[in-house]
């Protein structure tokens, strides 16, 4: 498939094309898929999504239409020139979607955490060169995301993209999942060569989120987005909340600011120049998180020799408060200052038990 340009003048500075695919989060009737694909394919969108199976957590809400929904899709690609793209959890849906033409299959989160329905896609797709995408399992296991793409490979797809759609968590956070940048980075350090998506909807969950994640999946050098949008988002069937409808896709798109990497006329002295000052403080930080550690074997020995236990959950508690209140009186975000004394704390701790482990 080509990738789609991104209507935004800020491509011009030489940054790379985004792909963006749009289209409800589920295929409901006949009207709706037409609808919007009429809206989307007028805005110059070219990849058109659509749910036909959807699994859902609890039973009891609308689980997809089936089959009878890519005869509709189909109708899309006919009519407005779309490529069409659509989920499958299993071979008969695999099969299913091979048959009515569909050009780009995606694995969705439930079924990414599942080797045997991969397996049994794959082996279906076999001698079918279709563009698979592959979004993250729903729990935060690189491995496991790694592994669904190495099944995709095995088989001789060659144009395989991964969805990062964000991860679930039960504590409470500002996102239905919880992006955890850090994994889709990894993974991109280990497919250098494979486009990586992201899926604002599913990440955010609320309509006003779709923006600034969209912007920082940019920012991060992600190469498209898969948004969901539905011409009346708030009577949709299943996802109500994240769909948006097609005219404010069209402005958070053409809103949104590709940055390059490098310059092209090679004139980045005052980057370089950052940078080597960025890589000095680091050493700095690491002589001192050095001297730290040796601290804590210090004080390791001392509870040793006076049979001390290791977690003083009071002296902890001083350590903490102190930190976050001198971090609130300088320009550092107190909970990046509380994350990270958590992780000093628990290897000063991990020291310290090797320590009284061993014998005086
Ligand atoms: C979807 O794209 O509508 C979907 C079901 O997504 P996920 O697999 O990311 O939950
Ligand atoms: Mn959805």
């Amino acid at each position: 498939m080509e990738t789609q340009t991104l209507q935004n003048p800020n491509t011009a500075n030489g940054a790379k094309t985004i792909k963006i695919i749009a289209g409800p989060c589920s295929a409901e009737t006949r009207e709706q898929v037409l609808t919007i694909a009429a809206a989307l394919a007028k805005q110059g969108i070219t990849y058109f999504r659509a749910g036909i199976w959807k699994p859902r957590t609890r039973p009891g809400s609308f689980e997809g239409i089936g089959t009878e929904g890519l005869e509709w899709l189909k109708e899309a690609k006919e009519k407005y020139g779309l490529l069409i793209c659509t989920e499958v959890a299993n071979a008969a849906h695999t099969k299913a979607a091979l048959a009515a033409g569909v050009d780009m299959l995606w694995i969705g989160a439930r079924t990414s955490a599942n080797p045997f329905a991969v397996q049994e896609i794959a082996d279906t797709v076999k001698g079918h060169d279709i563009p698979v995408y592959i979004k993250n399992p729903i729990n935060p296991d690189l491995n496991l995301w790694i592994g669904a793409i190495e099944r995709f490979q095995k088989v001789g797809i060659t144009e395989i993209g991964a969805i990062h759609r964000g991860f679930s968590s039960y504590a409470n956070t500002d996102y239905r999942n919880d992006p955890q940048w850090q994994i889709p980075i990894d993974l991109k350090e280990t497919f250098p060569n494979i486009p990586l998506i992201c899926d604002p909807s599913h990440i955010g969950g609320t309509r006003d989120l779709i923006q600034p994640i969209s912007q920082k999946a940019l920012d991060l050098g992600f190469d498209g987005l898969m948004i969901e949008t539905h011409h009346t988002p708030d009577d949709a069937w299943s996802d109500a909340k994240q769909q948006i409808v097609p005219e404010r896709l069209d402005e958070i798109v053409s809103g949104l600011v590709v940055r390059v990497k490098t310059l092209k006329n090679g004139n980045q002295h005052e980057l370089e120049d950052l940078r080597a000052y960025i890589s000095q403080l680091d050493d700095e930080l690491l002589n001192v998180l050095e001297r730290r550690m040796n601290v804590s074997e210090k004080i390791g020995e001392f509870k040793r020799n006076n049979g001390l236990m290791i977690l003083q959950s009071q002296r902890w508690q001083e350590v903490k408060g102190h930190n976050e209140d001198v971090a609130k009186s300088k320009n550092l975000n107190p909970k990046f200052v509380s994350e990270l004394y958590k992780c000093i704390h628990q290897e000063s701790i991990n020291i310290q038990e090797k320590i009284v482990g061993l014998q005086e």
